[in-house]
């Protein structure tokens, strides 16, 4: 009873085991009111299998809220691989995950997340068609932190209309904190458009190639080594590296405005989202603005057009202009709007439809 009152809130949770392979893997489904369940495969050390389960349920559901948000037609899921991604993957690992995937005939996809990457997927798919994200050789879209970081402009940009009513990026100061397959993109765009970045990486590469890229541009760059970032005389801070970074050590320091950036799980805890609205900081929830991969993938199940995901990708403006008013209407914190938006989008939708079910399995032949 203790197992089945942990996963009330979910509609099904898979244990898969092959041990030819050495496949260990949790495979949750929360919620399908919107579409079949879509969610990236994680692999890692797990300490336990109960680590394992706790991180898969807490992802599965963090998905059927983003893809509410992204107006996607897909509900949450996520699967767990409990290994060493630098020892223990292999081929038949995948193809043994892969057969895993194809059993439930559709009610979850799933493609790449921390420690997988497309080409493992190229391997699960040879079992099953229900995988996103794999490489353009493949049928892929390609890298999708690409649609993540427009979508990241379009959050900043309705930051910028909601505090000064002006999207302009040139006359305003960012300090990017990360500068990865998100971060880099974004900084250069903001360069571009004139703006001032502060940013820090612990790659220097990455920096070194942000300040050279900055001489290309009317924009001004200067270097911040580590934590000083949360104290730069910014507007906007756009964390693109790591969650748990908005907390009760950062949000005293920050001299910004706005917050608006990729990271996941930006929050240390949700009463942050509190403390960051008393400072006068205003929150873009992160999973609003890190949406755009989520389309991009998303999109690929409709067959490719580029335009479409930039269209989609858009959006994001227009969702947070939206939890925006909707916080300041209902006195609530931003991340408590954009939590009520999509359950208002999931009611709206399970009233016509509950749980999705694949195309009807075979026959079996009566003996
Ligand atoms: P990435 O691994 O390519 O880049 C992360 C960068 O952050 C690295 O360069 C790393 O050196 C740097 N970093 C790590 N800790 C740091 C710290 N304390 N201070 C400064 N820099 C630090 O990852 P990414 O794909 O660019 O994603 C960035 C964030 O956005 C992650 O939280 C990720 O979960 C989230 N996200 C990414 C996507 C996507 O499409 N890639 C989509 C949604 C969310």
């Amino acid at each position: 009873m203790l197992a089945f009152e942990r996963i009330k809130d979910y509609e099904q949770v898979m244990f898969c085991n092959e041990p030819e392979s050495g496949l260990k893997a949790i495979i949750v489904i929360h919620d399908t009111t919107l579409g079949p369940a879509l969610g990236g495969t994680r692999m890692q050390p797990y300490r336990t299998v109960d680590d394992a389960l706790e991180d898969g349920l807490r992802l599965a559901k963090g998905m059927t809220y983003k893809c509410a948000a992204a107006d996607v037609d897909f509900g949450g899921g996520k699967a767990i691989l409990i290994g060493d991604p630098l020892t223990d993957k292999s081929p038949d690992l995948f193809r043994a995950f892969g057969q895993f995937v194809q059993s439930l005939h559709g009610r979850f996809y799933t493609g790449t997340d921390m420690g997988t990457n497309p080409e493992d997927f190229v391997h699960a798919h040879r079992e099953t068609r229900f995988i996103v994200g794999l490489p353009e050789t493949y049928g892929g879209h390609g890298d999708s932190s690409v649609s993540t970081a427009h979508g990241v402009i379009y959050g900043i940009k309705a930051v910028l209309k909601r505090l000064w009513n002006d999207e302009e990026l040139s006359d305003k100061a960012f300090a990017v904190q990360g500068l990865g397959k998100v971060g880099l993109k974004v900084a250069k765009r903001l360069l571009e458009a004139g703006a001032t970045v502060y940013a820090t990486d612990m790659n220097g590469n990455a920096v070194n190639e942000l300040a050279a890229y900055a001489e290309t541009t009317r924009g001004h760059f200067s270097a911040y080594e580590g934590d000083a970032i949360y104290d730069a005389p910014a507007d906007i801070f756009v964390p693109c590296a790591i969650g748990g970074i908005l907390n009760d050590r950062t949000i005293e320091r920050l001299r910004v405005k706005g917050v608006a950036g990729s990271a996941n799980n930006q929050l240390a805890e949700d009463r942050h989202g509190k403390a960051l609205a008393e400072a006068g900081i205003l929150y873009a929830p992160d999973y609003i603005v890190n949406a755009g991969g989520l389309i991009q993938v998303a999109d690929e199940l409709y067959g490719p057009n580029k335009e479409r995901v930039v269209q989609k990708t858009r959006r994001i403006y227009e969702t947070l202009s939206d939890i925006f008013e909707t916080a300041e209407r209902e006195g609530m914190t931003t991340d408590e709007a954009a939590n009520v938006f999509c359950e208002k989008r999931l009611r709206a939708q399970s009233a016509r439809s509950r749980f999705f079910l694949p195309e009807k399995p075979p026959k079996w032949r009566l003996r």
